[in-house]
């Protein structure tokens, strides 16, 4: 298949970008597939009303079938027209939406009729979102239809947060892609389940769970520890949480200490050790301590030590370019799990796969 690229600058949506923006709308209203740029993370886009273009966007992934799609919207008409308006009515979605949206939330809520089965991997539930990116929301809004939208990567790679990675992932596999620069967030947005009493956040985002209960009155709760194997008693709520996600191709062990130190120290015995076995090291580190890791082959930064904001916008394209060097195994320290970067070592535990080396 021939992938269009139009590039376009988000912070400059003028009468060029309207045109191409126009042309990809069309492709939407045709059925095609479109990526677009979010805060977040590139999107896989479908016009979320036609099952055959969306069943497409399984196809051009390769992902697993029952694992459900985010529907995004750009304004609350089209909120009334996907949610079960009983639901609405009960007010708890626009509390949250007028709070977070546009933004990096997803909300999980009953759907009506007009969503296919396929969006929802079969629930009677549908995951929404009102992204705040002039290029997807203008895409949207030229669509005149909500869009499906996955993140815009092979499935099992990390999310794409810039035009290389989809282009990497995607090029020949869809009709357009729309170049609009790096995602300023750059990992995916909070999964939020409001369907039961108690609201529950299936996967962490930059709308963290403080956030999320300063709306909200009563408990909230937080399913992704799941995804830790905190709890392996309960069954994950959001299908995509049974699928080992943002996976590298090496394996990838983190290191963990209360003392700073001796993380650094057990890093460069692991080095190593793994050195001495011929094998190719890549370390994943904060700014501070990069020096220390002389004898990886590969040390990428994710940033500064204490900054959760700048491990979040790094950490997929560090992730990709251990990949692209094709080390054997990959080193990360734990980092601080602050506001997104709760989100960030979500995504680094689950990539880790339960290689978590606890020091002290
Ligand atoms: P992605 O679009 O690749 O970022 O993945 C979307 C995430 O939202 C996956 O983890 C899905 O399992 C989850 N999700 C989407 N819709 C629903 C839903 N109706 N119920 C539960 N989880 C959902
Ligand atoms: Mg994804």
């Amino acid at each position: 298949m021939e992938t269009k690229v139009f590039k376009i600058n988000p912070d400059n949506i003028d009468g060029t970008a309207i045109v191409q923006l126009r042309e990809c709308a069309d492709i939407i209203k045709r059925g095609g597939l479109v990526c677009m740029p979010t805060e977040t993370v590139y999107g896989l886009g479908a016009n979320a009303y036609d099952p055959v273009a969306v069943s497409n966007i399984f196809k051009a992934k390769g992902r697993p079938s029952d694992n459900p799609l985010i529907v995004h919207i750009c304004n609350y008409d089209m909120l009334e027209l996907i949610v079960k308006d009983s639901f609405l009515q009960e007010g708890k979605m626009t509390a949250l939406g007028d709070r977070f949206w546009p933004g990096p939330l997803t909300m999980i809520a009953p759907k009506t009729s007009i969503i296919p089965a396929v969006v929802s991997g079969g629930l009677d539930t549908v995951g929404v979102r009102y992204p705040c990116h002039p290029i997807a929301s203008a895409l949207i809004k030229l669509a005149g239809v909500p869009i499906a939208a996955p993140s815009a990567n092979l499935s099992g790679k990390p999310s794409p947060t810039c035009f290389e990675h989809v282009k990497d992932d995607m090029m020949g596999r869809v009709d357009a892609i729309i170049d609009g620069g790096d995602c300023r967030v750059g990992v995916e947005s909070t999964v939020l389940d409001i369907t039961g009493s108690v609201p529950n956040i299936l996967r962490p985002g930059a709308v963290t769970l403080a956030d999320v209960k300063s709306v909200i009155e009563g408990s909230v709760e937080a399913d992704w520890h799941l995804a830790h194997g905190i709890d392996a008693s309960k069954v994950p709520k959001s299908p995509g949480l049974k699928y080992k996600h943002y996976a590298p191709d090496a394996p990838l062990y983190i290191f963990t200490a209360t003392d700073c130190q001796i993380m650094v120290q057990g890093i460069c015995e692991k080095i190593i050790e793994e050195k001495n076995k011929k094998l190719s090291v890549g370390v994943l580190a904060t700014d501070e301590n990069r020096d220390y890791y002389k004898d990886a082959d590969m040390v990428q930064s994710v940033g500064s030590g204490t900054n959760s904001m700048e491990h979040a916008a790094a950490l997929f394209t560090c992730l990709r370019r251990f990949d692209e060097a094709g080390v054997d195994v990959i080193i990360a320290e734990m980092l601080p799990q602050t506001g997104v970067g709760d989100a960030v070592m979500n995504r680094l535990y689950r990539a880790a796969a339960g290689r978590v080396i606890k020091l002290d």
